[in-house]
């Protein structure tokens, strides 16, 4: 007889697995499939983020973070070390080591939780049957709730297709056995950005080739220019309105042709890595008789409550409308769980941080300067630099700066752009202020601990109404 579930999760990445464990925590008999198999052949829960995303590139970015340290940034502390390596192996194996303990720790979560955790690929027949294959044959399950979370893929490029040793997606350069000499990024996101650093801070010559002739166009600009300058002092050479015209492997290097403004060029790396965003992932999900309708850009259809066009059937995170992001995602499946379970809940899209984790970082939430500017809403930028608090300089950390923007009338904060050291971590405090439609005002009557880099937010609350204490308005 098929077994029957309050709910069916397909896919267990942030957004699925939050989802499964939500439902089970309000009573619901909850199953959740998925089909990742990892190098070693086993399941492992987590999705892209704990497998080849979020979580291994942090790890590497953290592992060459200190290895550039030691080699550039210590001996002003007074600290020498002479002769550091870097063992790309031990590099690997660690971020392997962590990813084995999140992934396990879902597993562990699913256990505790009472989720039922089948490996195999998901599909939907009807709207309350999910065909599971797995590696033992077939099964069919009954599902009162459906909910979609199968992920995105990396976009491929047709004229330098993925050969999975030279020509890699992101997948690929998380794992390159050794520092690539020369490596080539096609793609200057959050992943060329990100990836670039981790192999350049090891000693790679990188080039990212950006189509757009503006770099991070969707950030404030003023934070864009910022980073830009950084960029260019630790070597990155983003070379930006370059469009990639073909791209050859050979026995020991990748050939890219690319055209820009000055002409045709070619480039010579040993690697080449695609990241030029990523795509719903929706294969072979659905039988004919699903009913689940997808936009013409392939993401599931939702509404703003995540439900898709089939009846009690949801869809979150990637493969859905919105951010691509680990916890835009688990958000979305937390509020689905609620709402299946009769609670009402929602995602608040106005609000929802982002982060690119180079040094310094770049994390914002809301609008940018040019937003307002071409909405025609009046407001106030209150802007300060790091270098004018006390813990930037103590801990010799002081590029960047913090932002806010506030409505001109009513003082709302309405943006907040962070570029600086602990910037993901010090978004968190504006997006909880924003959350609740604090003031500037707020923020600025708010005490702040010193010396922190905190201040820095608090100093820049204060400059929204010219009131900045540690600098002239
Ligand atoms: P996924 O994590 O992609 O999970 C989907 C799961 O569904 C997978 O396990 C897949 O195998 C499974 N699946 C798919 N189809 C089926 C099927 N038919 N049957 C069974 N199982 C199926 N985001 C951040 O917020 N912060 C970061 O720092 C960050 N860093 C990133 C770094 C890299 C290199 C990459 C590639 C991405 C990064 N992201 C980051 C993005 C983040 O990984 C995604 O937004 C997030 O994983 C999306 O979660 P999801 O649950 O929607 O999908
Ligand atoms: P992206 O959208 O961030 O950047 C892709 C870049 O490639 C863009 O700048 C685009 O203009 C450029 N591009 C597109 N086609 C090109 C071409 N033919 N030649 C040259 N450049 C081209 O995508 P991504 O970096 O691949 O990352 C995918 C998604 O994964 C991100 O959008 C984000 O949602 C998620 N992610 C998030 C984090 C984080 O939160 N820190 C980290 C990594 C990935």
């Amino acid at each position: 007889m098929a077994k029957r579930f309050d709910v069916v999760v397909i896919g267990a990445g942030p957004a699925g697995y939050v989802a499964a464990i939500r439902c089970a925590q309000l009573g619901l008999n909850t199953a959740c499939v998925d089909q990742w198999t990892s190098d070693a052949g086993k399941a492992s829960l987590g999705g892209t983020c704990l497998n080849v995303g979020c979580i291994p590139s942090k790890a590497l970015l953290d592992s060459s973070g200190h290895y550039h340290r030691v080699q550039h940034q210590l001996q002003s502390h007074g600290i020498r070390i002479d002769g550091a390596v870097m063992d790309v192996k031990a590099m690997l194996a660690r971020k392997e080591k962590i990813v084995s303990t999140l992934t396990k720790g879902i597993a562990g979560l699913f256990k505790h939780n009472q989720v039922i955790s089948i490996h195999g690929h998901g599909q939907m027949l009807a709207k309350d049957q999910v065909k599971v294959s797995m590696h033992e044959g077939e099964e069919v399950l009954h599902a009162a709730n459906v909910i979609l979370a199968t992920g995105s893929a990396p976009i491929e490029l047709a004229i330098a297709p993925f050969d999975g040793k030279r020509i890699v997606d992101s997948t690929g350069a998380l794992s390159f056995k050794q520092v690539p000499k020369r490596l080539g990024i096609v793609g200057a996101g959050v992943i060329g950005l990100e990836l670039g650093s981790v192999w350049g801070r090891l000693g790679s010559k990188v080039v990212i080739l950006e189509t757009l002739p503006t770099l991070l166009p969707s950030v404030d600009q003023q934070i864009a220019k910022d980073a830009e300058r950084q960029f260019k002092q630790q070597e990155l050479d983003i070379r930006l309105g370059a469009t990639v015209k073909g791209a050859k492997s050979a026995a020991d290097a990748v050939n890219v042709s690319y055209a820009d403004n000055d002409g045709d060029h070619q480039l010579k790396v040993d690697h080449l890595v695609i990241a030029v965003g990523r795509r719903p992932y929706t294969e072979d999900l659905f039988g004919p008789e699903a009913g689940v309708e997808l936009d013409d850009r392939g993401f599931i259809r939702v509404d703003e409550h995540c439900r898709t066009s089939a009846a009690n059937v949801y869809a979150v995170g990637d493969v859905v409308r919105g951010p691509m992001l680990a916890h835009k995602g688990s958000e979305e499946g937390n509020a689905v769980a609620e709402l299946i379970a009769g609670q009402s809940a929602q995602v608040n899209y106005e609000v929802i941080p982002w982060v690119i984790y180079t040094h310094p970082e770049i994390a914002w939430v809301g609008h940018t300067e040019q937003d307002l500017q071409k909405e025609k809403i009046p407001y106030n930028a209150g802007v300060f630099p790091f270098a004018a608090t006390g813990r930037a300089l103590a801990a010799e950390d002081t590029a960047g700066r913090v932002k806010i923007l506030a409505h001109k009338h009513t003082d709302e904060i309405l943006g907040v752009h962070i570029i600086g050291a602990q910037a993901s971590e010090l978004i968190a405090e504006v997006v909880v202020a924003m959350e609740f439609s604090a003031s500037a005002e707020d923020i600025a009557r708010t005490v702040h601990a010193h010396p922190t880099l905190s201040e820095a937010v608090h100093e820049a609350a204060l400059a929204v109404n010219k009131r900045a204490i540690h600098r002239a308005n």
